[in-house]
């Protein structure tokens, strides 16, 4: 399968609005970071299924294409990665910066000519029924212009494409937040730790070999690892290869690359990496 990382900064993008910082200023793209998401292609194999969740899905056709989040910036992220479907959407909680691109996926509503599966944890289902009553509590509006989804509660793993989704709790400061595995992969974006019980989910069956995780800037935050923090967690995990996201203004990519350990690295957006979904 194919992960492309559609956004990698934190929820201000790089760069800010108003700063004249060097990594704000600097004429290097990887230093250009919309909010965070990502695109997981599994390829031309996908099947139909859907098991595990509240309820399977009434959709036929084989998913391919699975949206990690709805940026801010989603639809620019779709434009510049030419993502020409989305066949469902993983949430890994309801902060702005990575739920308020919802809307845009309205055009993946036109061009498949059907709802969209969404799926999300409890709360932030609660919440993404809240914040978006216009889109599922519906019927003020007729004649078209919602998006079309079909939302269904994570209940532990569960099967999309004919892949394995293992979510994986993490904590963002007191917030509970899902991270994913999808067999040797594993995108674990807004936390500051993880907890005991969500270790085995990382390491089981040959454990996690590529990483994606947050790393805000090098000094300590309350919700957000800190670069120092999350090269433990990619030591701890044994990863092979390991980019860090939710990246701030704090670090320049290039230098910060230069002083991480060997497989470490900043993602960047529009960094592709091929992986096996299966161990
Ligand atoms: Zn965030
Ligand atoms: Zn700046
Ligand atoms: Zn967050």
């Amino acid at each position: 399968m194919r992960i492309t990382v559609l956004g990698s900064g934190t929820s201000h993008g790089v760069p800010a609005i108003g700063c004249d910082c060097d990594v704000c200023r600097s004429s290097d793209p990887r230093d250009r970071r919309t909010r965070p998401s990502i695109l997981i292609d599994l390829g031309a194999d996908g099947g139909s299924d859907g098991g595990g969740a509240d309820a399977p899905p009434p959709f036929a056709r084989g998913v391919r294409s699975i949206l990690v989040d709805t940026s801010t910036d989603l639809r620019a992220q779709a434009l510049a990665n030419d993502v020409r479907r989305v066949d469902a959407i993983l949430f890994t909680h309801s902060h702005a910066d990575h739920v308020f691109g919802l809307d845009d996926v309205r055009r993946y509503n036109q061009m498949q000519r059907g709802p969209i599966p969404c799926y999300a944890g409890a709360q932030t289902a609660v919440d993404l029924r809240r914040m978006f009553a216009y889109v599922f509590e519906a019927a003020q509006q007729k004649g078209g212009g919602l998006p079309e989804l079909s939302l269904f509660r994570i209940a532990g793993p569960f099967s999309l494409g004919g892949v394995e989704i293992v979510p994986v709790p993490v904590c963002h400061g007191v917030l509970p937040v899902l991270g994913f595995r999808i067999g040797s992969f594993a995108y674990l974006t807004d936390c500051n730790r993880i907890p005991d019980e969500s270790w085995p989910l990382l390491t089981a069956g040959g454990g996690v070999r590529t990483l994606i995780l947050d790393a805000l800037r090098r000094r300590p935050h309350s919700t957000h690892f800190s670069v120092d923090e999350a090269v433990d967690v990619t030591r701890r995990l044994g990863a092979e290869r390991a980019y860090f996201t939710h990246v701030c203004h704090d670090l320049p990519h290039a230098a910060t690359c230069a002083h991480l350990p060997a497989g470490i690295e900043l993602a960047y957006d529009g960094l592709v990496l091929d992986v096996p979904a299966w161990k």
